[in-house]
C-alpha cells in the first residue's frame, strides 16, 4: 500500500518492539523488597519539557553518534491534535491525492487490500487504538509529545518517547526527509525501506538508552514491567488489525536486524544493555546515504552489505512496458513495485492475522514462496482513450503486474502460492520464460488478446545491477 503520500509515513510513533516483551525489562524481584511506583506528578510545563527535551538531546547525539545542527522545537499535542495530524495530507496535493487512489485501486486489483476498504481509516484506526508517544512532523521540524492522562516529567517512557523522536529529527537534519517523501516516483516497496532504516535508527537508539536506563537503577523495576505491558498492549492492537495494515509494524524489527548485522552480538548488547550500546551511526549514514534497493536487502541484510553477496532487483524498462501497452490501446496511470515483503502477504491467507508476538520477529514478513523474489513492476492500466476521472474507482482499471524470480522454482512457488491464496486475482496469469510470470487483473476482450499475442514474442527488456537479464533460465 502507498503509505508515504498519506499521513502515515510521516507519522513517527513510539513503538516497544524491540524483542518479546517477556525478554525486556528487568525480571520481577524474588528476593529485594519491590519499591512503590510514586504518584504521578502533573504534567509537565512548557519549561519542563523544553529542559528535559535539552537534556535527551545530548544523550541522543552519544547514543547516535551525530551532533545535532539545529536545535528541535519541541511541545505537547492534545489527543485530538494528533488525530488531526493523521488526518491531514502530508504532501497534500492534487498529484499526491490522485496517486494514493491510484495505489488503492491497484492493491485492490492484485488482491492486497479486501474490496471496498478505507485504507486511510483502518490505518488511523490502528494508530487511534494506542495512540502514539509522540510525532514527528518533518515538515515543520516540530517534535510534539502527546499529552496523555499520566504524562508526567519525570517518567521514563516520556524519555523514551522524546529519545525515538529527536533521533529522527537528528536524522531529518542530516537526511532531509522531505527530498523522499516527496518524490512521487517512490514504490510502495522503497517506503518501506526508507521506513525500516529510519524507524531502525529510531528505535535502536530508544532501546539503548532504555537499556542504560534499566542497568543504572534509576527507575524501580515496576517502571519497566509497565513499559512491558504497554509493549505487548500495542503489539497485541497492532495485531488486530488487518494483515494489509499491520505490515507497516515490519519496518521497526527489520530496520533494526538490518542496521545491526555487521556487529556481532550487537542485538543482545542493544537489548540487555551488558557491553556498552551499539554503535549505530556508521550503518544509519550509510544506508541512508545509499537507501538498500529493496525491501528484499533489508529482509536479508547480506544482500545489501556484503560485496559478495549482493544482490540487486531486476528492473524492467518502463518505457518497454508502456510501448507494448500502448499498442494494445492501453494508458498507464500508475506504477508501483511491491518487493518481497508484499508478496509475503499476497502468499499467506487474506484475513490473516497475526500472532502478537510474531511482530516483532524479522522471520514473520517474508515467506518461501515470496523468498526467491527477483523484481517485480505493476501498471494501472485504463483504456487510452478514457478520461481522467476525479475519484478513481477500481472497476475503471485493470492491471499488468510483472513479477521476476530468482528461479524457475521460485517462480512456479509464487503463482501456486499466489493462486492458492488470492484465487481471483491471480486467475490470469502468464509465464515469461521460466522466471517470470505477469498477472493481468481484470482485463478482457481484444485489449487482453493483444497482450496474450505481444507479451511471449516481444517480452519487455530487463536488467539487473545494470547488466541485461533474461526471462529465461541461464
Ligand atoms: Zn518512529
Amino acid at each position: 500500500m502507498l503509505l508515504r503520500s498519506s499521513a502515515f509515513i510521516g507519522l513517527t510513533c513510539l513503538l516497544f518492539i524491540v524483542g518479546a516483551p517477556a525478554t525486556r525489562g528487568a525480571p520481577p524481584s524474588a528476593t529485594g523488597p519491590v519499591s512503590p511506583i510514586p504518584t504521578p506528578p502533573p504534567p509537565p510545563t512548557p519549561e519542563q519539557l523544553r529542559v528535559l527535551a535539552a537534556r535527551m538531546q545530548t544523550e541522543v547525539e552519544t547514543l547516535r553518534g551525530a551532533s545535532f545542527k539545529h536545535p528541535v522545537d519541541v511541545g505537547l499535542f492534545t489527543e485530538s491534535e494528533v488525530r488531526d495530524f493523521l488526518r491531514q495530507d502530508l504532501d497534500g496535493s492534487a498529484s499526491a491525492a490522485a496517486r494514493r487512489a491510484h495505489a488503492t485501486c491497484a492493491h485492490q486489483l492484485i488482491g492486497l487490500i479486501p474490496p471496498g476498504c478505507d485504507v486511510q481509516a483502518a490505518f488511523e484506526q490502528m494508530m487511534m487504538r494506542f495512540v502514539p508517544g509522540g510525532i514527528y512532523d518533518h515538515r515543520s521540524g516540530a517534535l510534539r509529545i502527546v499529552h496523555k492522562p499520566d504524562l508526567n516529567v519525570d517518567s521514563l517512557s516520556l524519555r523514551c518517547v522524546l529519545v525515538h523522536e529527536l533521533v529522527h529529527a537528528l536524522d531529518d537534519q542530516y537526511f532531509d526527509f522531505r527530498k523522499f517523501l516527496e518524490d512521487d516516483a517512490v514504490t510502495s516497496d522503497m517506503e518501506h525501506v526508507w521506513g525500516a532504516v529510519f524507524e531502525g535508527s529510531a528505535v535502536v537508539v530508544q532501546e539503548a538508552y532504555t537499556a542504560q536506563r534499566r542497568r543504572s537503577g534509576d527507575f524501580p523495576a515496576q517502571v519497566f514491567e509497565q513499559l512491558n505491558a504497554e509493549g505487548a498492549e500495542q503489539m497485541r492492537t497492532l495485531a488486530e488489525s488487518p494483515a494489509h495494515v499491520a505490515v507497516w509494524v515490519a519496518r521497526f524489527p527489520c530496520g533494526i536486524r538490518f542496521l545491526l548485522h555487521q556487529q556481532p552480538g550487537a542485538f543482545l548488547r542493544l537489548v540487555t544493555g551488558l557491553g556498552g550500546p551499539p554503535s549505530i551511526g556508521p550503518a544509519v549514514e550509510a544506508a541512508a546515504g545509499n537507501l538498500p534497493r529493496s525491501f528484499e536487502q533489508v529482509l536479508h541484510p547480506e544482500k545489501y552489505w556484503a560485496a559478495a553477496t549482493r544482490d540487486e532487483p531486476v528492473r524492467i524498462d518502463d518505457a518497454a512496458v508502456e510501448a507494448l501497452l500502448a499498442r494494445a490501446h492501453l494508458r498507464v496511470v500508475f506504477r508501483d513495485t511491491l518487493g518481497e515483503l508484499l508478496c509475503c502477504l499476497l502468499t499467506t491467507p487474506a484475513d490473516r492475522k497475526f500472532n502478537p508476538l510474531e511482530l516483532s520477529m524479522p522471520t514473520t514478513w517474508t515467506n518461501p514462496a515470496a523468498a526467491g523474489w527477483g523484481g517485480d513492476r505493476l501498471f494501472l492500466v485504463t483504456a487510452a482513450d478514457a478520461p481522467e476521472v476525479a475519484q478513481p474507482e477500481p472497476a475503471a482499471f485493470g492491471c499488468v503486474w510483472f513479477t521476476m524470480w530468482d528461479t524457475p522454482a521460485d517462480c512456479a512457488e509464487f503463482i501456486a502460492a499466489y493462486r492458492a491464496h488470492r484465487p481471483e486475482a491471480a486467475a490470469d496469469v502468464m509465464s515469461l520464460g521460466e522466471r517470470g510470470a505477469v498477472f493481468l487483473h481484470r482485463l478482457s476482450g481484444p485489449r487482453l488478446e493483444a497482450l496474450r499475442t505481444s507479451l511471449p514474442t516481444e517480452p519487455p527488456t530487463c536488467t539487473h545491477a545494470g547488466r541485461p537479464w533474461s526471462f529465461r533460465s541461464p
